[in-house]
């Protein structure tokens, strides 16, 4: 189904991208709980994560791993947590975020709020490593 991520896919509209390739896409959640916070989705258009195909399915998240050891060598942090959550956006995606303490991945939390000038400066620092 198509959705903002798809749109995001076509560059009809703006987003911090970090990795690409023919099958996947990493950029910055514009909301994040912590500086870094990336989602990556596959180009396909899927709602529900576990409705992948198998090959879809294994190669986001190795293309997930990549993205993460980029993250963890830019942004100070214990490790990169993972989830899935989707209950927002109806195309399949899987959250990478710094954390320190398990509270850093609490979604009911407020959100960082970031200029366009911040989350630019975090892709290209983390598109870089
Ligand atoms: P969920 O579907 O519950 O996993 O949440 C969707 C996530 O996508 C949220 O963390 C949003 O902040 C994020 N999000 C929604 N629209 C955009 C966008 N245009 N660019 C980047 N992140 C977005």
């Amino acid at each position: 189904m198509p959705s903002v991520f798809s749109k995001i896919i076509k560059g009809e509209i703006p987003s911090h991208k970090i990795a690409e390739n023919d099958d996947f896409l990493a950029f910055l959640d514009i909301n994040p709980l912590a500086k870094g916070h990336t989602l990556v989705i596959p180009k396909k258009e899927v709602d529900y994560i576990f409705d992948l195909d198998g090959s879809t399915y294994q190669n986001l998240w190795s293309f997930a791993k990549d993205v993460a050891k980029k993250i963890e060598k830019v942004i100070p942090c214990e490790r990169i947590g993972t989830a899935v959550i989707g209950l927002e956006v109806p195309h399949a995606h899987i959250h990478l975020i710094p954390i320190n303490s398990v509270s850093d991945i609490n979604f009911s939390r407020e959100k960082l709020s970031l200029s366009q000038e911040e989350l630019a400066e975090i892709a290209a620092k983390i598109k870089a490593a």
